[in-house]
């Protein structure tokens, strides 16, 4: 684990660039494939890779243990990203980004499997970048604002993404998000959906997936949610996402 900073979008950037690799690594086998003396095809597929985290391991503790992130970073999430390089293997999806993954398969049931896993490859990488180290706080100026416009004040809006994740029955995740009239939302969302494929755009995100929390709180997922917002939220990373 790195103290790299990498986000969604910077993520595709990277499976692009990998790709871009991995087409120049391959342009020797390409020329074999194309003279036909091989069997498969010679199109390079993208290759989804686990981002690092933007912090140490041992940074969000005791909020959240080095010995969950080993867990939910260096297990689940490899997983998800595992999954997903071999589920898009020889389709359609294959040299597709994570984001236009994620659109072309939600909804679609036979199509479950790649949703499933694109997307929490993507909801994995956004979280991990919704924390940091000594979080929490006041929002930088222009958050605050909007913050203030759609909820009353910053204890308002966290007492609402505090309730959208503790109330998300099951497994799901709690969003901040700026919707299509530009005014800040609280959303939540089951199992691997995301706000993506509602038109809404996320800010930040709290995973209430139990492996997001048993190991240091067990069953008790609204104090995992409450010291996550009031020590651990990067609003300067939701502040970003506000800009662009
Ligand atoms: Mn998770």
């Amino acid at each position: 684990m790195t103290t790299t900073q990498t986000t969604p979008s910077e993520t595709s950037a990277l499976a692009v660039l990998n790709r871009r690799d991995f087409i120049q690594a391959s342009a020797g086998a390409a020329l074999v494939f194309a003279m036909g003396n091989l069997p498969g095809s010679a199109r390079a597929a993208t290759v989804h890779t686990l981002p690092p985290l933007p912090f140490a391991d041992t940074a969000l503790d005791p909020v959240i243990s080095a010995n969950t992130l080993s867990f939910h970073y260096g297990k689940h999430h490899k997983a998800y990203v595992d999954n997903l390089n071999k589920l898009v293997t020889g389709t359609e999806f294959a040299d597709m980004t994570l984001e236009k993954i994620i659109m072309a398969t939600a909804g679609q049931a036979d199509k479950a499997g790649i949703f499933n896993n694109a997307a929490q490859v993507w909801n994995h990488t956004f979280y991990w970048n919704s924390l940091k180290a000594k979080g929490g706080g006041e929002p930088p100026a222009a958050l605050k604002q909007k913050i203030e416009a759609a909820f009353g004040t910053v204890d308002a809006c966290k007492m609402e993404l505090a309730k959208a994740a503790t109330t998300q029955f099951g497994s799901g995740w709690a969003w901040l998000v700026l919707d299509a009239d530009k005014k800040l939302q609280v959303v939540k969302t089951g199992n691997a959906e995301l706000p993506l494929t509602k038109g809404l755009k996320p800010l930040l995100t709290i995973d209430v997936w139990e492996h997001a929390y048993y190991l240091d709180y067990q069953n008790r997922r609204p104090d995992y949610v409450n010291a996550v917002l009031d020590k651990l939220v990067n609003w300067g990373f939701a502040a970003d996402n506000l800009g662009a």
